[in-house]
């Protein structure tokens, strides 16, 4: 097979093993990364958002006690066994928490000499056809910039054979629609933009959404609020406590909030919250109507590109797919 030179969007998990692959099969990738070190979602970034509904620039949705819900052994790769790190820092737990994953994620990078191949703070911004077999790539550096005169970013384009994107999956917040929330007077965060629950000491905290994330958070926040309460759609037949925690609650999903700060949920009970967390899964980068591989001038907002399935490989829950070089 001759040797293409294939541009990788994203050094996480499937970016890495991506870049691995294609060097063994013969190929010349470039991983472009727009962090500033590899391990994508799982490089914990305590400063959060800005904005408490998790827009803006922030890639990952780490909180500081997050641990795998995956046992270590389903989540390395067939031929690089995720086993516990060495030393002082290592992290024998099978759920492990989520910096054993990161220093993992590294350990693939070095053990396999992939850091030469990725190009740090660099953002791809766009993908265009160019001709009948190349890729034409856009994309914007900081790192390159440093010490020009550039303004701090410096763009440029490049054209490959074939382009894979592994750019993830979960960034981009999806907000639960609620009726009045217009007028609800108490503060709203999504998972996104969770970090750690101190902020919610002695308060009555309403969560959305009950998969492990939310399932994580409302027990942390449980941990220092004086009520949590849970809207999940599969809703127990009346309002219930579990047993893990006597301030936690689950309820039906949220009917509408109101002005006095009260949320009201789809069976009448009703709670004056002070906060509501959206744990309501981030949307896909690229929705599945346009996940198709002759993806052809595709402007690509910021972070908005397509995320190409096709098969799962083991590892963490990667897919990814070099696009056909035969056209559109
Ligand atoms: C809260 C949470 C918990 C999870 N828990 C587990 C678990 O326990 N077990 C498990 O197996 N999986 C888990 N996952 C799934 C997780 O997404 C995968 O493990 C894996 O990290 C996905 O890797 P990825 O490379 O596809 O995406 P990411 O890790 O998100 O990496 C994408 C990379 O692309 C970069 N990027 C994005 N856009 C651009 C651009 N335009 N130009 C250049 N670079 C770009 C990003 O900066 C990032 O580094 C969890 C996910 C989340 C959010």
């Amino acid at each position: 097979m001759p040797s293409s030179r294939v541009a990788v969007i994203g050094a996480g998990a499937a970016g890495l093993v991506a870049a691995r692959e294609l060097r063994r099969e013969g190929h010349a990738p470039v991983v472009f990364e727009l962090a500033a070190a590899v391990g994508g979602t799982w490089r914990y970034d305590d400063a959060a958002s800005a904005d408490p509904l998790g827009a803006g620039r922030v890639h990952g949705s780490l909180y500081a006690s997050l641990r795998t819900n995956l046992p270590r052994e389903c989540m390395g790769f067939l031929d690089f066994p995720f086993v516990a790190g060495e030393g002082a820092e290592g992290d024998p737990r099978r759920f492990t928490g989520h910096q054993e994953v990161l220093r993992y994620l590294e350990a693939f990078a070095r053990r396999f000499d992939l850091h030469g191949l990725v190009r740090l703070e660099t953002e791809v911004i766009s993908v265009r056809r160019s001709g009948d077999a190349s890729w034409s790539v856009s994309y914007c550096s900081r790192k390159l910039a440093a010490g020009t005169d550039s303004g701090g970013e410096l763009r440029d384009e490049e054209l490959f054979d074939a382009v894979v994107v592994c750019n993830g999956h979960f960034a981009e917040p999806r907000l639960a629609e609620i009726a009045g929330i217009d007028r609800w007077p108490g503060k709203q965060l999504h998972s996104h933009s969770y970090r750690v629950p101190n902020q919610f000491h002695a308060q009555v905290v309403v969560i959305i959404g009950y998969n492990p994330s939310g399932m994580d958070i409302s027990r942390d926040i449980a941990g220092v609020a004086k009520e949590v309460h849970v809207a999940i759609r599969a809703a127990p037949a009346e309002m219930q406590s579990t047993t893990a925690h006597a301030n936690l609650w689950l309820h039906p999903m949220i009917d509408r909030a109101e002005e006095d700060g009260s949320v009201v949920f789809q069976d009448g009970s009703r709670v004056k919250a002070d906060a509501i967390m959206h744990c309501t899964r981030g949307a896909p980068l690229f929705e599945k109507k346009n996940h198709a591989l002759h993806w052809v001038q595709v402007q690509l907002p910021r972070r908005r590109l397509c995320y190409h399935g096709g098969r799962q490989p083991r590892g963490p829950a990667i897919q990814a797919r070099v696009p056909a070089a035969a056209g559109p």
